[in-house]
C-alpha cells in the first residue's frame, strides 16, 4: 500500500513536538471526523458539537494567548492542523471549523481587554462562533471600496449595508466586520465587532455552491444595527492595516491545505492505478501514468519546500507579501494540477461522487479566489519586485 506520509520531505523546522501533535490530531480526525465527513458534506453542515470536541483537544485554542484560554503553539503546529484536517478532502471542514482563525486575530492584536475577555475564551472553548465579514456584493478583491457604513450616533455606531460570501455566517455569534466610518478609500475603514443577534441583523444562507458544502456561507444584512462604540477593534479609520495583517496567516493556512489536498489526490490516484487493470496490466505499469505521479510529487515537493521557508520566515516575523502571495498562488496551482491528473487517472470512476479527489476537484476554484485571488496576488507580488 502506497503511504503518502513517506513522501513528506524532512523539514528542519519541525520537531518531535510537531510529530506528536500530528499523531494526536490524526487520531481525533480518524475517530471524530473522517467516518462522517462525506455525509456532513452531502447534508450541507457540520454538527454543532464538533466545535467543543475540537476545543477538547486544543485545536481551536492553538497559538492564542494563554490569558484568554489559548495554548502555546507555533506556526508549524498551525500548519500541521491545516494538513491533518485537509486529509479528509473536504475543504468546508477547515473553512468552517477554523474560521475563527481569520476572524479572531484582529481582536487579539488590536482589540481592547474587555472585548477580548468577552469574546475570545468562549470561541476557543467552542461555545461561540465568530466570522470575518469583509466582502460585499460590490467589493471583493477591491476591499478599499467597501460601502457598508457605520455612522456614529451617541455612544453607538449605526450600521447599514450588506456583506456576502461570509464563511460560518449562519452560525456566527459575532462578525468581525469591515465598515466605512470615514471617507472613501482604505483610510476610511474600521473594524467593528457586530453581535449577530443585534436587532437589524439578518442573514441568508448561500447553500447552492460548487464545493465546501459542509461549510455554511451567508449573506449578512445590516439595517440600522446599533453597535456600542466599545466594539470598535483598534482605531477608527485604521481598520485596513489589521485586515492586511490578517492575510499572512490566512494565506499560509490555505497554502498548507492545498498542498495536502494535492497529496490526497496523489494517494487516491496511485491506489486506484495499482488495482485497476487495462490492456493486460495494472494502470500503474503504464509509463504515461507513472509519469503523472512523478510530476505530481515533483510539484507537491517544490511547493511544500516553499511553504516551509515561508512559514519559518513568518515565525521570525520576516515573511514578505510577495512570498506569501506567490506561495498561495503556487499551492492552488499544484492543487489544480493534482486534482486534474488524479481525476484523469481514475477515469469514469473519478467522475462519480464519493471520492475525496472528486470533492477536491470541485474545491479548486474557491481556494484560487478566496483569501486573495491569483490575479490580485500576482499583482501584489509584482509590485514588491520593484520592476
Ligand atoms: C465559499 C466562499 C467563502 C468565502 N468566505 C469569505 C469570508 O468568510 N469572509 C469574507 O469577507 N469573504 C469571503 N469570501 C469572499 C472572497 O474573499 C472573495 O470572493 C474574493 O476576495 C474575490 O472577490 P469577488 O468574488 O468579489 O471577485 P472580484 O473582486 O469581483 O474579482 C473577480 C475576478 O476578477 C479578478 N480581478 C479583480 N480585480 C482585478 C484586477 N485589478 N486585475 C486583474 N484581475 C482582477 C479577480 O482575480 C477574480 O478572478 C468567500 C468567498 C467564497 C466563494
Amino acid at each position: 500500500m502506497f503511504d503518502i506520509d513517506s513522501t513528506r520531505l524532512h523539514s528542519p523546522f519541525r520537531t518531535g513536538e510537531h510529530q506528536q501533535w500530528r499523531a494526536q490530531l490524526r487520531r481525533f480526525v480518524d475517530r471524530e471526523i473522517a467516518p462522517f465527513i462525506e455525509q456532513w458534506d452531502e447534508d450541507g453542515s457540520l454538527p454543532a458539537d464538533l466545535w467543543p470536541k475540537a476545543a477538547g483537544i486544543g485545536l481551536l485554542a492553538l497559538g492564542y494567548p494563554e490569558p484568554y484560554g489559548g495554548i502555546p503553539g507555533d506556526i508549524f503546529h498551525t500548519i500541521v492542523a491545516a494538513e491533518e484536517l485537509a486529509r479528509c478532502g473536504a475543504g468546508g471542514l477547515y473553512a468552517s471549523l477554523m474560521v475563527h482563525g481569520i476572524a479572531l486575530p484582529p481582536l487579539v492584536h488590536y482589540g481592547d481587554d474587555a472585548l477580548k475577555e468577552a469574546v475570545i475564551p468562549p470561541v476557543l472553548r467552542g461555545e461561540r462562533n465568530i466570522s470575518l465579514a469583509i466582502t460585499e456584493p460590490g467589493a471583493g478583491s477591491d476591499v478599499a471600496n467597501l460601502q457598508c457604513r457605520a455612522a456614529p450616533d451617541g455612544d453607538a455606531y449605526v450600521v447599514r449595508g450588506e456583506k456576502t460570501f461570509i464563511t460560518g455566517g449562519m452560525r456566527a455569534n459575532w462578525f468581525t466586520a469591515a465598515v466605512r466610518t470615514g471617507g472613501e478609500g482604505f483610510g476610511g475603514i474600521s473594524l467593528l465587532l457586530i453581535p449577530a443577534d443585534a436587532p437589524g441583523v439578518e442573514r441568508r444562507a448561500l447553500s447552492r455552491k460548487q464545493g465546501w458544502w459542509c461549510s455554511d456561507t451567508a449573506s449578512i444584512f445590516f439595517d440600522g444595527v446599533r453597535v456600542p462604540r466599545e466594539n470598535l477593534i483598534g482605531e477608527e479609520n485604521a481598520g485596513f492595516l489589521p485586515i492586511v495583517h490578517n492575510f499572512n496567516g490566512e494565506r499560509l493556512g490555505i497554502a498548507a491545505s492545498c498542498v495536502e489536498y494535492s497529496r490526497v489526490c496523489l494517494q487516491e490516484a496511485i491506489e486506484w492505478a495499482q488495482q485497476r487493470r487495462t490492456f493486460g496490466k495494472r494502470l500503474a505499469d503504464h509509463q504515461v501514468i507513472r509519469h503523472k505521479f512523478a510530476q505530481m510529487l515533483q510539484r507537491i515537493n517544490a511547493t511544500a519546500a516553499y511553504l516551509e521557508l515561508c512559514a519559518a520566515a513568518e515565525q521570525r516575523g520576516e515573511l514578505g507579501v510577495a512570498d506569501v502571495s506567490l506561495l498561495k498562488v503556487q499551492a492552488t496551482e499544484v492543487m489544480e494540477f493534482c486534482a486534474r491528473e488524479a481525476m484523469q487517472v481514475m477515469g469514469g470512476a473519478g467522475y462519480m461522487r464519493g471520492s475525496r479527489t472528486e470533492r477536491i476537484y470541485r474545491e479548486v476554484r474557491v481556494n484560487a479566489i478566496g483569501g486573495g485571488s491569483e490575479e490580485i496576488l500576482r499583482d501584489l507580488a509584482a509590485r514588491q519586485m520593484g520592476i
